[in-house]
């Protein structure tokens, strides 16, 4: 009864504040807990953090395995050091922290070798930094910063093709120039024609004329991009070499680039290259990473699980028709949302017990969410919390948290520069010269949305410091609660380690109540939520949970 009290107080006290636009931080630090005893508790840090205010706070409970919360970086765009408008790894060093206080314990750094490309993803020299981003000096101090601060970091590693200005391709055409007309290659004298497919004839329209002979060499995705013959022994072996020394420097996971190009839809040889490299890695450090890009739909990815490598990003959520995107702007109900994800769990685990989903909104191939929600601040939240409710390991690209924009399908027009501020042009970044110009954020810059708490940005580091308190989020066994899932509203729980959670979704745009009793929820009590703004509430009272528009609630029996 008294708790019911509180409630009917607190309820009252929340309707007085919404009156008198009660957002200001002297009023939101604690009180918007209601419905939960010890839900008023506010840990003393966020005393000192007043963007984290709103919901209710526990400790952190992060454990060290490889589900992690990853942030893509593409670092041309990213953070610049050194004021030559190109973003770099001391730059990278630099915004460790902020990384890391957003909640996020894992980098992924798209590719940093030496490339004539302004996105890198031809490589010209696989054990080498490319000089725009610094020297290994600089990416050793990158390692060493990141794991002082529990973050893993993980690099592009792109073996489906190099840049034909790499040595292994000059060196190969050079030989193949001199060959006598009719001869055969002997790869004895170059074992480099080995590394790439050379044919004598043109086998289809991605074979581009080895100039000055009579030679053809694939290049799938672009003349300027040969592909790598991945069932060559002696390139297998340079790639283990380079793998070791990478992995020698610290660095922890790999993210492989066009894993299911690597023999165009061959799911057998493309699965067995993945599982060599990982077994060899694995060899070199039993908690190595590996996450691919098998841009699929869930079955496909499926099929690469069988691979036994942990990741796979989860394509079936991602882009402007993918699965987060479409509940966050009303066009997939929050029922079926729950549902792919109870299926991808039973699609993947069936090839891979230990699999890790790795969930994403957007990549640098995609036009950023932001614009795909028509740049509507609640719709790109909500984006975001789902990303952050589901299991795995989620990455988020760059700029997302802010809600930056992108412009068409140009590459480019993906990959801007980082917005740091727009008052101090510390660090920023000219981006990739053939951008276009005038793209303009429709939110504020990462300074700005830092210092307000129901921010786009605040609301993420919200999201994560919920995964980061309940392992259940990310490790997780679900089961649905049939009975609550009804269209934009639904319910799960998470099993992991003997400790279950619940996660009650509201992805309408209304507020409502759900009543849990009788329901696998019923003994549960608030532990945690996720609203659009710190000043909404979500409350449970007499068994029956009220839940304002778009809000995320995390349960558990205490
Ligand atoms: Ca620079």
């Amino acid at each position: 009864m008294k708790k019911r009290l509180i409630c009917i107080f607190m309820a009252a006290v929340f309707a007085i504040c919404l009156l008198s636009g009660c957002g200001d931080k002297t009023d939101s630090g604690n009180g918007t807990s209601a419905g939960d005893a010890t839900a008023a508790q506010t840990p003393a840090e966020s005393e000192t953090q007043t963007v984290q205010t709103g919901g209710i706070w526990h400790e952190l409970n992060v454990i060290d395995d490889n589900y992690r919360n990853y942030y893509e970086i593409f670092v041309l765009s990213f953070y610049d050091s050194d004021g030559d408008g190109v973003g770099d790894l001391n730059g990278v060093t630099e915004k460790l922290d902020y990384i890391k206080d957003m909640g996020f314990n894992g980098i992924w750094l798209m590719p940093i070798m030496p490339s004539p490309t302004y996105h890198k993803y031809d490589v010209i020299d696989y054990c080498a930094i490319d000089k725009q981003y610094g020297t290994i000096d600089d990416f050793k101090k990158l390692v060493e910063e990141c794991h002082k601060r529990d973050i893993r970091l993980v690099i592009d590693f792109v073996i489906n093709h190099s840049s034909t200005k790499n040595e292994w391709f000059i060196q190969a055409k050079d030989y193949l120039k001199g060959l006598e007309a009719g001869a055969e290659p002997d790869l004895e004298e170059c074992p480099y024609v080995g590394y790439y497919h050379f044919s004598k004839t043109k086998e289809n329209g991605t074979y581009y004329k080895v100039g000055g002979s009579e030679w053809y060499y694939e290049g799938s995705f672009w003349s300027e991009m040969p592909d790598l013959n991945l069932a060559d022994e002696n390139l297998r072996k340079e790639l283990q070499d380079i793998a070791k020394y990478w992995i020698d420097m610290g660095v922890d996971g790999f993210r492989m680039d066009a894993a299911m190009h690597f023999e165009e839809s061959d799911v057998n040889f493309n699965t067995e290259v993945l599982n060599w490299l990982f077994s060899y890695c694995k060899e070199l450090n039993p908690d190595f990473y590996m996450v691919s890009e098998v841009w699929a739909g869930s079955s496909t990815i499926s099929d690469y699980y069988a691979s036994k490598t942990p990741s796979m990003f989860n394509f079936d959520l991602a882009d402007a028709e993918g699965k987060i995107i479409k509940a966050a702007r009303g066009k997939y109900s929050a029922a079926n949302l729950v549902k792919a994800m109870r299926s991808y769990q039973e699609e993947y685990a069936e090839h891979n017990p230990d699999y890790i989903d790795a969930p994403f909104i957007t990549n640098h191939d995609m036009g950023r969410v932001s614009n795909a929600l028509v740049k509507k601040e609640n719709n790109v939240k909500m984006a975001g919390g789902l990303l952050l409710m589901m299991n795995g390991s989620p990455f988020v690209y760059y700029g997302e948290e802010i809600g930056m924009a992108s412009s068409g399908s140009k590459d480019e027009n993906k990959r801007l520069p980082m917005i740091w501020s727009s008052k101090d042009t510390t660090g920023m970044t000219k981006g990739p010269s053939a951008a276009d110009k005038g793209i303009e954020s429709a939110f504020a810059p990462a300074d700005e949305q830092l210092e307000d708490e129901n921010s786009i940005l605040n609301y993420y580091k919200r999201g994560l410091r919920l995964r980061n308190e309940n392992p259940e989020i990310a490790r997780g066994k679900i089961t649905l609660v049939e009975e609550l899932c009804v269209e934009d509203q639904a319910a799960i729980t998470k099993e992991y380690d003997g400790s279950t959670i619940g996660i009650l979704y509201n992805i309408s745009e209304e507020e409502i109540q759900v009543d849990i009793k009788g329901t696998a929820l019923e003994e549960m009590s608030i532990r945690g939520y996720l609203t659009l703004n710190t000043d909404e509430a979500i409350t449970l009272s007499d068994g029956v949970v009220t839940m304002p528009a778009k809000s995320i609630c995390i349960l558990k029996q205490e």
